[in-house]
């Protein structure tokens, strides 16, 4: 077997029969059709991705689990006559020609076409006639079609396809009043010229330009401005906020007005003996959730005795600031805590009170019984991209423009078309990479000093000897991996966990602050469905109900985030929340601030009505709210993924500490100048 048609067979396993694609005849095709074949040669390595990639033209090849279900929509039995519309790559209409008798496919753009001709006859498929048209259009001489597919989205369904469709035939097609997203819905023709629709699910195409679908003058006036932004027409009956389901997640949350004034007795009170607290956020950068972690955590600091808050952050960082919170008598490390991007994180006013408060209890107390502080990540993880970075930017700074985006393809759930695009590899990365490695190793040995000196040599013995082995392999993976490097990051921070609470005692307990993706259940999302794994996964296996997960979700309001990895911090505008999402149901409420209960809610049906998977949204370090849909909504099944759910409808971006802002913080303060 070939490597790409071990990543083909892995794809059609992980991606599509893993997320129910059922139809054999699909899971075949797509396991024979070389993707690789489609897509640029800078490119190829990217070609089983889970995601759509860049072509010329500006457009994109689809990605693969969404061809698979529009194809296995289409029902088709093998001896049909098909209509795709929108070439692109041809890699649709390959897939297509390998399970229906012959396919015709249209590209509005002149040079896609020809490209997707000359590969269907390189690759031997001629069963597939192109023309370079206008699709929305149809193409009538070769009508009726047993089955049409649309990879572009118009405002409406274009009423020639309607036309062109065979009786018992199926239409699939993506329709929108947005540009920027739409619901893939599939139309039946009935005896007697009635159609049958149905929506499958949330999706984000390219747009249909066309006289059926939007035309060129629409496209140009919605450039920069808003004039085709969501216009959502009024709720259709049981749709709106007085759907049952809506009223039920009403009636069943625990709403406050003030994060410091919440009553969390009946919270405390269901996390029980819950060794783990995992508090997770929707975003990087909102006060509110920020706030609302410290004050869950003081709680259980004060009543139930946890002692460990470990949080999504370098090791060394997170060290010189358990040094100040713990009020230790060895010299403190000399770094100043995460200066580098991205800063915002943890050097905010919002985590800046919380170690106040965390220092003043802990002043009362003896050494052995104080709060500490860890960070759980990867060992340096930003600090050494920028070394990396630095490096690059001196050596070859093409080199360094593709590693940055590379970084910016890190999360699973932060992908844009585009940077695949600008993050095709060179060959130059493979000559640098040795001394790249030499850096990094040399980063580690330098920032490890501290460790030998304090007292607490566990980390040094069982954290520093396997992270040292380890640092070529996690360097490697992080540049050129994705699931790969996501399930070695997940698994360090679990393991780091694992180490602290072993090292504190079998009656230790911790709190976690992580990104829900970290501690949400992956295997309740689509994460899961993609081979991923998580903290808070790994904290359900290994400690069953003595974890307790909780996540954060918001409609609306500012984030602090940047545009690119490395990108300065900017204030960004959250947008209002998907139809279909999680987010928009509470929206939906009316509730400013609520806790929901998910593990064994008192109206038990609460499970059962959120359980069908919905979109849920996740930024990070990086917010593309272009590109919203795609780059930063996944599917979960909230209530298998958290126990309880802590809703803020309106949020505000985390006020950052920098220059002036520092004013006003203790002169011992660990973030300093
Ligand atoms: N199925 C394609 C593949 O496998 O590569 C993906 C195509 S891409 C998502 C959508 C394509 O539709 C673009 O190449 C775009 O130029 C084309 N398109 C948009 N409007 C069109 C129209 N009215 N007629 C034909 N093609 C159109």
């Amino acid at each position: 077997m070939t490597g790409f048609e071990a990543l083909r067979a892995r794809m059609v396993e992980r991606d599509l029969r893993g997320r129910g694609i059922a139809d054999s005849r699909v899971l075949d095709a797509m396991g024979t059709v070389p993707r690789e074949a489609f897509v640029a040669s800078d490119l190829r390595e990217f070609a089983y991705e889970d995601a759509p990639l860049p072509i010329e033209q500006g457009q994109t090849i689809s990605q693969p689990y969404i061809v698979a279900r529009m194809l296995e929509a289409l029902g088709l039995r093998g001896s049909e006559t098909v209509l795709d519309v929108g070439t692109g790559s041809g890699y649709a209409a390959a897939v297509l020609s390998r399970i229906a008798n012959r396919v015709y496919t249209i590209e509005r753009h002149g040079p896609l076409a020809e490209v997707a001709r000359r590969r269907f006859r390189e690759l031997g498929y001629d069963n597939i006639e192109v023309r370079h048209g206008d699709g929305s259009l149809g193409w009538p001489e070769h009508a009726p079609f047993g089955g049409i597919v649309v990879a572009a989205g118009g405002p409406e369904i274009p009423q020639p396809l309607l036309d062109q469709l065979a009786e018992g035939a199926s239409l699939v097609v993506p329709v929108g009043e947005t540009l920027r997203s739409q619901r893939l819905v599939r139309v039946v023709r009935r005896p007697g010229d009635r159609f049958e629709a149905e929506h499958l699910e949330a999706v984000r195409f390219v747009p249909l330009v066309g006289e059926a679908g939007w035309l060129p003058a629409e496209l140009e006036a919605s450039e920069g401005s808003t004039s085709l932004e969501p216009v959502m027409a009024a709720p259709a009956a049981g749709l709106g906020p007085d759907r049952p389901l809506v009223r039920l997640l009403r009636e069943s949350s625990e709403p406050f007005d003030d994060i410091g004034e919440a009553e969390l007795g009946s919270l405390i009170e269901r996390i029980g003996d819950a060794r783990i607290v995992l508090l997770g956020e929707a975003t990087h950068g909102t006060s509110e959730f920020y706030r609302m972690r410290a004050r869950i955590t003081r709680e259980l600091i004060e009543r139930k005795g946890f002692r460990i808050v470990a949080v999504e952050a370098d090791w060394p960082d997170a060290a010189k600031i358990d040094h100040y919170a713990r009020l230790r008598e060895t010299p403190p490390p000399e770094w100043t805590a995460f200066t580098r991007f991205p800063t915002w994180m943890w050097r905010n006013r919002e985590v800046a009170e919380f170690v106040e408060w965390m220092r003043s209890f802990n002043a009362e107390r003896e050494p052995g019984d104080r709060v500490s502080f860890h960070g759980l990540d990867l060992y340096s993880l930003f600090r050494s991209i920028e070394a990396v970075l630095d490096y690059l930017d001196r050596v070859d700074p093409d080199t360094a423009r593709v590693a940055r985006a590379r970084y910016g393809c890190l999360t699973p759930w932060e992908r844009d078309p585009a940077v695949y695009g600008r993050a095709a590899l060179t060959g130059t990365y493979r000559t640098c990479e040795a001394e790249v490695v030499q850096i990094l190793r040399d980063l580690l040995a330098r920032r490890m000093e501290y460790a030998g000196r304090d007292g607490e040599t566990f980390l040094d013995a069982v954290q520093n000897a396997r992270l040292v082995a380890n640092a070529e392999r996690y360097y490697r993976v992080m540049y050129y991996g994705s699931v790969e490097s996501w399930n070695l990051r997940d698994s360090h921070m679990f393991d780091t966990l694992s180490t602290l609470l072993a090292f504190r005692g079998s009656e230790a307990r911790a709190v976690v602050w992580e990104h829900n993706s970290h501690v949400g259940n992956a295997a309740a999302t689509e994460m899961g469905a993609r081979g991923e794994h998580n903290v808070g996964q790994l904290c359900r296996q290994d400690f069953g109900d003595a974890a307790f997960l909780v996540g954060f979700g918001t409609d609306t309001g500012t984030v602090a985030a940047a545009s690119e990895w490395d990108g300065p911090m900017e204030i960004k505008d959250v947008r209002p929340s998907h139809p279909e999402s999680y987010e928009r149901l509470f929206h939906e409420t009316g509730l400013e601030a609520a806790l929901l209960h998910l593990r064994e809610p008192a109206r038990p049906e609460v499970r059962g009505e959120l359980e069908p998977p919905r979109l849920e949204r996740a930024i990070g370090v990086i917010y593309r709210p272009e590109t919203e849909l795609a780059s930063h909504y996944f599917q979960a099944s909230l209530p298998h993924q958290f126990d309880e759910y802590v809703w803020f409808d309106r949020t505000r971006a985390v006020a950052p500490l920098i220059g002036p802002e520092l004013e006003g913080v203790p002169e011992t303060y660990p973030f300093g100048l």
